[in-house]
């Protein structure tokens, strides 16, 4: 089990909780040019559909700006809208019907402090504002007393940040330190959680393509989330947004802080297995694949563990000798050649969603 979550502010993202007992969010960030508003809500429509549950956008141009009002209007999910330098973007954002900003105000004050309006306009629209501190672009004042972008580095601009609006009295604040090294970002997010009382939104930033950054960020969100530190979670790939909101989805599911869907217990296979177990696995997800009810299915290549596991999942197979053995709840209901596995299982799944009044 994961630890106690710790104990945040919460804030509304649109009408997504974020912090406190909510459960923790999916996000993710559209590629499109915000200014071409079909193509992003077209990407927003993929993503909602895939389980984003909060959609950021990035607007470093006034074409993005003025599309805002109509990407906040028609997404399916709270839009935050990501501004760099510019306080009038913040402003346009805010008037657009966006439901939250990401901007640091340190940013603004160097260019042109605005940050006391920003913090009243943002309190009378209640739109949460997020502080994204990230390695690659830390202050350089910090960067010259710590050496490089260490944790005490990331949590102390972090921190510095929220000065900035606390001065102001706006706390509708969330928080993200993020890292390309999962150690570093680990213990920044561990450091600032024990500094302070914000939500704080997970992200190893740049963790790489596909394969990489799957890895990084389930080792650093399963370290943080199974502390109980983590409100909202985006999962960075180098590969289409809807792939980062599987992987985010599926760390959670992991960790049973969200409801497993499809899970397949499928056993590596070895020198002991009857049945090339890889297909079978590969076989039995498409065919259940979309299946509307959360299922433990075993697939298990031989009968030394096979039996085990099957017995513990909903349903569940355990080859040998050409044919398998099929587990509904735990018993045996039948034997089947193993040309028929697949369909077997297929059947008898369908047959646990009928039981459950689920077609
Ligand atoms: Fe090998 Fe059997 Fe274990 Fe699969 S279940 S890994 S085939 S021993």
């Amino acid at each position: 089990m994961v630890a106690a979550r710790r104990r945040s502010r919460q804030i509304m993202v649109g009408n997504v909780p974020v912090g406190g007992d909510a459960p923790v969010s999916v996000q993710s960030m559209t590629t499109t040019l915000t200014a071409d508003v079909n193509a992003t809500l077209q990407q927003i429509a993929e993503l909602t559909a895939s389980g984003c549950q909060i959609v950021r956008v990035a607007v470093p141009s006034q074409d993005d700006a003025e599309a805002l009002p109509a990407i906040a209007k028609k997404s399916p999910i709270p839009v935050i809208a990501d501004i760099h330098f510019q306080p009038k973007y913040v402003f346009a954002a805010i008037d657009a019907g966006c439901a939250a900003v990401r901007v640091n105000p340190g940013n603004i004050k160097k260019f042109d402090d605005k940050v006391g309006e920003i913090a009243r306009a943002a309190q009378d629209a209640g739109v949460p504002i997020r502080i994204g501190v990230n390695a690659g672009s830390l202050d350089k004042r910090l960067l010259e007393k710590h050496g490089k972008a260490t944790p005490d580095a990331l949590v102390e601009s972090a921190l510095w940040e929220c000065s900035l609006f606390e001065e102001h009295g706006f706390r509708d604040i969330k928080i993200s330190v993020k890292h390309n090294d999962p150690v570093v970002m680990i213990q920044a997010y561990r450091k600032l959680a024990a500094a302070c009382e914000y939500p704080l939104h997970l992200g190893v930033t740049e963790a790489g393509p596909a394969f990489q950054g799957t890895v990084k960020s389930a080792v650093a969100f399963g370290a943080l989330l199974s502390e109980g530190i983590g409100d909202t979670i985006r999962v960075s790939l180098s590969a289409p947004p809807v792939e980062e909101v599987k992987v985010g989805t599926a760390i959670l599911e992991s960790l049973g802080l969200r409801e497993r869907g499809l899970e397949i217990v499928s056993c590596p296979s070895c020198g002991r297995a009857q049945v090339d177990v890889y297909t079978l696995a590969e076989q039995v997800t498409a065919g259940l694949k979309d299946f509307p009810v959360p299922l433990r299915v075993a697939v298990m290549g031989c009968v030394v563990n096979g039996p085990g596991e099957a017995r513990e999942a909903d349903l569940g197979v355990a080859s040998g000798n050409g044919k398998g053995q099929i587990f509904v709840k735990g018993e045996v209901i039948k034997t089947v050649p193993e040309s028929q596995i697949v369909e077997t299982l297929i059947e008898e799944a369908m047959r646990i969603a009928d039981d459950m009044g689920i077609e």
